[in-house]
């Protein structure tokens, strides 16, 4: 017989243990995954309490439980995948209703918004959250959904959750919060005033690269059920397998938040001393525009950094294949260390000149830090950096005298 529960677990305690010790699993300790599509009925007439996977599946909800109580949520519906996560939350607005997101956010986004907005779905404002006037009056005119990318993807922009929460609180808008970047182990917006909570678990959640999913968490009970609604109308519920792998990894969040930091100060601090590097854009470092938000909403500074080389976009190429320890890919939040040029990989579905008003230059570099050893992460950019400050050989064929 399960122990009855008697105490409430702090986070780290309920990323280890969410659905371990099941009171019908013969007393395996880890959860067994419940890979069918459908469920028998005990008799006509009287379902179980799942009947069909696409509506609910008990390893799904088990990693539902887990992210809403690592994100002080009333309930997590699980996608299967992060813009399934975001399209859900589309749903939340019938045409007419005014969605404010910001200019620079994920390129994927900043599609499937712009794409549903042409097809007549809502209408989208494209906010620069940088620019205190503009988001007031922005969210003063009353949208029914603000949607925060903090920090933002690719240039770590810091958006003060609590000051935009107060903000839609007064104008009766949605605040929905990506907290994609940093998990629930270094922020957690619903406690600052958020009402939802968006992640792509593919990145930390998960940790390993290995499934593509995503979760809407809501502060509301009520806003839960309707999403859960939405998700099995829709469709967009995430897969059992995909499920079971994030609920795995997400036993190691905490201590691999923990190793990506460490790992990532590392890296800062080489790439802000050395002279082949213009910019570095990371919330930790002091002079960053939103370091003191930061450092007052999050619980640590997060492990995606991004910069530019000085000399410009030529050298992004020589640079990127240089690298060994780095992969170019797309994709981030996994134990292996990731490379990306966001104007030509993760934003190249967004046109120019709204990566140019964005502010995202085609010489822009962003990591994903590993949880390698930081000797070879450093070794590795260190080598790469320094070849493109030494002159390139003249071939012989040309230096050659007859
Ligand atoms: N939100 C952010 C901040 C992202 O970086 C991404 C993907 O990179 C997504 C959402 C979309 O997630 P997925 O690729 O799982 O659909």
């Amino acid at each position: 017989m399960a122990k009855e529960k008697r105490t409430t677990s702090r986070a780290r305690t309920t990323a280890v243990r969410t659905g371990l010790g099941g009171a019908n699993d013969h007393g395996a300790v880890a959860p067994p995954l419940h890979l069918t599509s459908t469920f028998t009925y005990e008799s006509f007439g009287v379902p179980r309490e799942h009947d069909y996977t696409r509506t609910s599946n008990p390893t799904r909800d088990t990693l539902g439980q887990a992210i809403a109580d690592l994100e002080s949520g009333a309930g997590a519906t699980v996608t299967s995948s992060g813009m399934s996560a975001i399209t859900l939350v589309c749903h939340l607005l019938e045409r007419g209703d005014v969605l404010a997101a910001p200019h620079d956010c994920y390129g994927g986004t900043h599609r499937l918004l712009t794409s549903l907005h042409a097809r007549g779905q809502f209408e989208v404002q494209f906010v620069d959250f940088t620019d205190p006037g503009q988001v007031r009056d922005a969210i003063a005119a009353g949208p029914k959904l603000v949607l925060v990318e903090t920090p933002s993807n690719p240039l770590l922009r810091i958006t003060d959750v609590k000051a935009i929460a107060a903000l839609c609180q007064e104008a009766g808008s949605l605040l929905a919060v990506d907290n994609t970047f940093l998990s629930p182990a270094l922020q957690r917006p619903l406690e600052l005033g958020a009402d939802l909570v968006i992640h792509s678990t593919t990145k930390y959640l998960n940790g390993h690269s290995d499934i593509v999913g995503g979760a809407v968490v809501a502060a509301d009970p009520g806003l839960h059920v309707e999403l859960q609604w939405w998700a099995n109308c829709l469709g967009l519920s995430g897969a059992p397998f995909d499920s079971y792998m994030t609920l795995r990894g997400i036993r190691t969040l905490h201590a691999r938040m923990r190793a990506h930091e460490e790992n990532t100060a590392a890296v800062v601090a080489l790439l802000a001393s050395h002279p082949g590097v213009s910019s570095v854009y990371y919330p930790g470092l002091t002079d960053h525009p939103g370091h003191e938000i930061a450092a007052r909403q999050q619980k640590g500074f997060g492990a995606m950094v991004s910069f530019e080389l000085a000399g410009g976009t030529d050298r992004v190429g020589k640079f990127l294949d240089s690298l060994e320890h780095f992969f170019v890919a797309e994709s981030l939040g996994g134990v292996e260390s990731l490379v990306a040029h966001p104007a030509t990989m993760t934003h190249a579905s967004m046109d120019p000149l709204a990566r140019k008003r964005a502010g995202l230059s085609d010489s822009l570099i962003r990591l994903s830090v590993g949880i390698e050893d930081p000797a070879d992460l450093i070794d590795d950019l260190t080598r790469a950096l320094d070849q493109l400050a030494r002159p390139t050989p003249i071939p012989a064929q040309l230096t050659a005298t007859r």
